[in-house]
């Protein structure tokens, strides 16, 4: 699989991925700084941040700068984005993908578990969105917002509750922004992956599976495969560049039509017995205790 576009598709552009030291985020944080464009990311984990910089810009040369913010914390996110407006500049683009993921019967959730969640995914992603909205439009600037959504922002996802309530609000913040932001020349748009192996879904939902995805059950996936990263950083990359800004309000999907042929959520796991649930929440918690480790080092 092969990149789409030439190497200077985003010369010139500013772009913020939240949660852009890992997975996905990091993914698509080298392929828009492999196209030219200057990068900002952030998170909780300093070290990270900083080691995914340094690998993306020993790579590729250009601009990663790093921020520690929580995203949950809208005084803290006001700060990074005027921060990055002051010192850098304006941002051309934002991408909402950091989020956070609990496998879990609902009826045995803590609240605390689904505030985490929601405060992640559905009041970081519009906290995030507003701060730089309200600047985009006071400087009279054009600029394309992206979130990273789930196929289950159209039919939920049993076990993932918090994650399916809080994705779908950004689905609608998403359409509603286009309509009201579309006058300021700011578009609006979403991508609704279905499994891209990366380690922090894998080690939080499949816990236990092969992080490439070899031991997976695929057969929901009419194309019988998982994603390949390519593919989604060709997406991100269209959605991002100039010359499709009559494109906005839309969630595409990119999943071998997963969500058509199965519900491509977690439906799947009510077979799954009181043992099973307990011994996945012990390798789960697992790894967000290493994760947690690493915010406080
Ligand atoms: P991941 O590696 O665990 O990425 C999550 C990122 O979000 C981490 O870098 C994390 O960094 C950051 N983050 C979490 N809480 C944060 C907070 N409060 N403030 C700031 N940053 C925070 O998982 P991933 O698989 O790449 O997922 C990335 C996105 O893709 C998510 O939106 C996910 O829902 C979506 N997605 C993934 C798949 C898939 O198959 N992988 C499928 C569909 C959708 P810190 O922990 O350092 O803060």
């Amino acid at each position: 699989m092969q990149s789409m576009f030439r190497n200077d598709l985003l010369a010139g552009k500013r772009i913020l991925v939240t949660g852009g030291g890992t997975g996905l985020g990091k993914e698509l944080t080298e392929e828009y700084l492999r196209l030219g464009a200057e990068l900002h990311i952030c998170g909780r984990r300093k070290g990270v941040l900083d080691d995914t910089a340094a690998e993306l810009a020993a790579k590729h040369g250009g601009a990663v700068k790093t921020h520690v913010c929580d995203v949950r914390v809208p005084a803290a996110v006001d700060e990074m984005v005027g921060r990055i407006w002051t010192e850098s500049g304006p941002l051309t683009g934002l991408v909402n993908n950091a989020a956070g993921n609990i496998i879990s019967p609902t009826e045995s959730l803590s609240t605390r578990g689904f505030d985490a969640v929601a405060g992640i995914v559905f009041h970081g992603s519009f906290y995030v969105t507003q701060a730089c909205g309200r600047r985009w439009i006071e400087g009279g600037m054009r600029a394309s917002v992206l979130s990273i959504l789930v196929t289950w922002v159209w039919n939920g996802s049993p076990y993932t509750v918090p994650s399916a309530m809080s994705k779908a609000g950004v689905n609608i913040m998403t359409k509603s922004l286009a309509v009201e932001w579309g006058r300021h020349g700011i578009r609006l748009n979403a991508i609704a992956p279905g499994p891209f192996p990366t380690k922090g879904a894998w080690e939080r939902l499949r816990p236990g599976k092969a992080i490439d995805g070899s031991d997976d059950d695929l057969s929901g996936i009419p194309m019988g495969r998982v994603g390949d990263m390519t593919e989604l950083k060709n997406i991100a990359a269209f959605l991002m560049a100039d010359g499709c800004e009559y494109l906005t309000g839309q969630c595409i999907a990119i999943d071998g039509a997963a969500h058509l042929a199965s519900g491509g959520n977690y439906a799947h796991l009510w077979r799954r017995s009181d043992e099973e649930w307990m011994r996945v929440r012990e390798m789960a918690k697992g790894a967000s205790d290493r994760d947690k480790a690493l915010r406080k080092a």
